[in-house]
């Protein structure tokens, strides 16, 4: 029997890196000397400018990069995927490709990071039992936590795919209209701003209308992964969702991971999903199929500090499913669809995906190591989502990290 060894890359990019050799995710990026954007490849801490190299050495896919997003590569299939992450291995492992590739290599200190992909459709799931079922203590402790549908279907809201911006990109408090404690109604900046830490799929090839995609037929659709804080008001939200859902307590911003790992970067992090019952109908029952789970280990930190790890390998749905889900009634996808996962939430405490599930809807206060105390987030607070997942021969595949800070809402208001 052998064992497949990680390549050695001539970059001496460290096998520990969780954007080793093993990782090799996507993003467009531009420097100050060059403000085009370029497609990149994250290598350690450079970025290979990956519309410069297939310019030279894979000129018949050369086009894909042309415009520096992702949106070409997504739109070219599971086939073009995998040549383009094998080609670019080689460059990095192959001494022969070092002169034409070394001086394509970026710092990343110098790159400004955009966002990768055109954002099509925007989907969020709600696919984390134990963070739905915490929701449902905190908001229906009388009633079952989990409302009947839960475990039949993936639920999920149709999202602002136009509000989807970059990791570091500032998110400004939003104001709406909230329901006050003593019932009046009124208008102004939230006083209940949280975060949701979750995983994003990011979909490649588009799908005919009235054509279900099987559970099957995920990994040809699904190009790869980022990560997704999913900024929440809960004040206005709780007024707004009855009867239709979320709508503008989640539509003011939703910030993504720069970089998108290609699912084949995550083939050694697959787990089985956790036991469902019931058994979903058919068309979502994944017994005996391939597994869509991923061992992401996520980490949630709150200026500098860490207050979270929740588990992605826990999660109820896959996103296999919420594809399947999505398209059973004929909708069609299209290439740059972002479907989240919900709130990544774990059965421990300090593995809650929120702060309304952290600091228990604000009975349990969070205290930083500055002694200040957190329900909610308050301005000027960074919240930082960093993810890795089991790579090969004891690697981790690195996700990098979504990051944002909050500023005070529009009018200056500042509220604590
Ligand atoms: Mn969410």
């Amino acid at each position: 029997m052998t064992t497949a060894r990680t390549a050695t890359t001539w970059t001496g990019v460290d096998p520990a890196h969780p954007f080793g050799i093993q990782t090799l995710p996507y993003g467009s990026f531009t420097t100050p000397d060059s403000p085009v954007p370029r497609v990149g490849v994250a290598i350690g801490e450079h970025i290979l400018d990956l519309t410069a190299a297939a310019t030279a050495l894979l000129p018949e896919h050369a086009g894909l990069f042309a415009a520096g997003s992702l949106d070409g590569l997504l739109g070219a299939g599971p086939d073009v995927w995998s040549q383009v992450r094998s080609r670019v291995t080689e460059w990095l492992v192959d001494e022969r490709h070092r002169p034409v590739v070394e001086p394509l290599l970026v710092p990343a200190a110098a790159a400004t990071l955009r966002l990768p992909f055109t954002v099509a459709d925007y989907v969020d799931f709600y696919a984390s039992e134990h963070h739905a079922a915490n929701v449902g203590r905190i908001f229906r402790p009388d009633g079952n936590p989990l409302t009947p549908n839960w475990k039949h279907l993936p639920i999920g809201y149709h999202g602002r795919s136009g509000t989807v911006v970059v990791s570091g990109t500032p998110v400004i408090r939003p104001r709406g209209q909230v329901r006050t404690a003593d019932g009046g109604v009124t208008f102004g900046p939230t006083t209940r701003l949280d975060f949701e830490a979750e995983v994003g799929f990011v979909v490649g090839i588009p799908s005919r209308p009235g054509r279900p995609v099987p559970l099957a037929a995920a990994g040809r659709h699904i190009f790869g992964v980022c990560l997704v804080n999913d900024w929440s008001a809960r004040d206005i939200q709780a007024w707004e969702y009855v009867p239709l859902g979320p709508f503008l307590g989640k539509a003011f911003a939703t910030s993504v991971s720069p970089w998108v790992v290609p699912l084949d970067a995550l083939r050694h992090a697959r787990v089985a999903p956790p036991p469902r019952n019931p058994r979903p109908l058919p068309y979502l029952d994944d017994s005996g199929a391939e597994p869509w789970g991923f061992a992401i280990e996520l980490e949630v930190s709150l200026n500098g500090h860490p207050i979270s790890r929740p588990p992605f390998a826990g999660m109820y749905w896959t996103a296999a499913q919420q594809l399947a889900h999505l398209t059973s009634g004929g909708a069609s996808l299209r290439t740059g669809d972002l479907l989240a996962s919900g709130t990544v939430s774990g059965p421990r405490r300090e593995q809650r995906g929120s702060l309304i599930e952290l600091a228990w809807n604000g009975a349990e206060p969070l205290t930083l190591p500055d002694g200040s105390t957190r329900t909610f987030l308050a301005d000027g607070d960074e919240v930082v989502i960093t993810g890795t997942a089991p790579g090969p021969d004891g690697t981790r595949v690195g996700l990098g990290e979504v990051r944002g800070r909050i500023l005070p809402a529009a009018d200056g208001t500042t509220t604590r």
